[in-house]
């Protein structure tokens, strides 16, 4: 074997643990090891756990005693981003108010992980509740990017993506409300997704925006992100959101795609020049393996990206209404019950939830209202059935994943609205609730760094497996 345990991809170390290669003990000490080792320099993690040497045997076992009956995940160790609940770990959402919360119950996701024998590395950072594109917002420090120590891994999964991309674990999970795994994934060079809304169970994830919430995953190749879906998808009756099997017909996938390109749109976001020549060399490679690129047109798709900076901090308002000092997390004592809120909050939260609650309560006031959060909400019914006709014409729509390889630190945080329009080309998926990935297509470079750059696939809801295709597509083209 020439890669060391911690590089392989998903599959490959669920094949190495099978044929005897590799032990399970032997996968979570190179892991562990290069976690500790790099981790100072990195902070993708806020926590690296010690080895629980009875879910090492169990999954050991299994492997031994099912081969391959056994789940793909059993023995693979995975980093989990520090909003999905882990019962008796901490979860703190990189916030000072949840600094010390001990999560009382798994999340299902994490729940069906424990199911399938797989390992958690650690709990990996991210912006305060989700909020940012950098994890330049977390409580905690910022993590760095892997590929140029001086820019940012993106965010708001920025933990979870560095840690894929450094080896540190085999694959990780995020949540994506805006973009949080596509776009770290495309700034670290590796796949992000973000399923269909309503596909994965949402109980036991720190809320932000619940209409737009989704766990996302992280991984090394198309092939692992599907198995990092399939392990933890599904109708559960602790989510009354989450889809009943069959609400949506499994999609045909053709093995030649037609992907639509809104050329009006990518021309319009102020796209970099050189990222721009790589998407366009990316659609031509394509085009060679038998793809066929349509022209389409999204008009409403640009008013998306206001559309979300309404409706996220709406519902961001109201989730964290939660934290009041008295229920969960930092609890400070002043003369008055309005004080204990004052100071409980004012302390906990960091300058961004501050200002997305700000945002939040104000579009949601009576005087309000109208102007301006339910004319966002209904462009969500307006962009959809503008998705829905472009898939008359094509399989999948594909733009650049951000407007620019990833940004160096600093460079944004001082500039809300700079930070927002990172997530230009991401924000609709979740408007619209449609499953999106985000494969790496190349690099550029800037300062003597090659970045890496992700092209993105909107697919139909519930079309997971037109997501996949692509990407699959993509990475079949760069490996020719
Ligand atoms: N960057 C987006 C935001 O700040 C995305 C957040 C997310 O997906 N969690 O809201």
């Amino acid at each position: 074997m020439t890669k060391a345990p911690n590089e392989l991809t998903i599959v490959e170390a669920a094949r190495a643990l099978r044929a005897r290669e590799l032990s399970v003990r032997e996968l979570w000490d190179a892991c562990h090891a290069v976690a500790v080792a790099k981790n100072p320099e990195l902070n993708a993690f806020l926590e690296i756990f010690d080895a629980d040497d009875a879910a090492i045997e169990a999954a050991q076992k299994r492997i031994d005693t099912e081969g391959e009956k056994a789940p793909v995940l059993c023995g693979i160790p995975l980093g989990i981003k520090d909003n999905i609940m882990i019962e008796g770990k901490i979860a703190s959402a990189a916030s000072k108010i949840l600094e010390n919360h001990k999560a009382a119950y798994d999340s299902t996701a994490i729940a069906k992980l424990k199911e399938a024998g797989a390992l958690f590395l650690g709990r990996t950072n991210l912006d305060e509740f989700g909020m940012g594109a950098s994890t330049e917002h977390s409580a905690f420090g910022p993590t760095k990017n892997p590929h140029d120590l001086s820019r940012v891994p993106g965010g708001s999964s920025g933990g979870s993506a560095a840690a894929v991309a450094a080896h540190l674990v085999l694959g990780a999970y995020g949540t994506d409300t805006g973009g949080s795994c596509r776009q770290p994934a495309a700034h670290c060079g590796i796949v992000g997704f973000k399923p269909t809304y309503g596909a994965i169970s949402r109980h036991g994830i720190i809320a932000l925006g619940s209409s737009l919430d989704q766990v996302g995953e992280l991984g090394k190749s198309a092939e692992d992100i599907r198995i990092l879906f399939e392990t933890i998808r599904g109708h559960d009756p602790l989510d009354s959101t989450t889809n009943p099997e069959g609400l949506y017909p499994a999609p045909q996938v053709p093995a030649k795609l037609r992907i639509g390109v809104p050329r009006h749109l990518v021309e319009q976001e102020g796209v970099d020049a050189e990222l721009r020549a790589v998407f366009d060399a990316a659609l031509k490679k394509l085009e060679k393996e038998g793809h066929t690129i349509v022209d389409i047109e999204l008009p409403m798709s640009s008013y998306a990206l206001a559309s979300y900076y309404i409706v996220l901090p709406a519902e961001a308002s109201a989730n964290l209404a939660r934290y009041d000092g008295m229920r969960y997390g930092l609890a400070k004592r002043g003369q008055t019950l309005l004080d204990d809120y004052l100071e409980s909050r004012t302390e906990g939260f960091g300058e961004e939830p501050k200002r997305r609650i700000l945002i939040g309560t104000f579009v949601l006031s009576s005087g309000y209202i109208d102007a301006y959060y339910r004319k966002a909400d209904a462009t969500r019914a307006v962009l959809r059935k503008e998705f829905n006709d472009a898939f008359a014409k094509c399989d999948v729509v594909a733009f650049p994943t951000a407007p620019a390889p990833a940004f160096k630190f600093g460079e944004k945080s001082g500039d809300p609205v700079a930070m927002y329009l990172e997530d230009v080309f991401t924000v609709t998926a979740n408007l619209t609730g449609m499953p999106a990935i985000s494969v790496p297509m190349g690099s550029v470079e800037k300062e003597g760094k090659q970045l890496p750059v992700g092209m993105h696939f909107t697919a139909p809801h519930g079309a997971e497996a037109l997501a996949f295709r692509a990407a699959e597509a993509v990475e079949e083209v760069r490996s020719a």
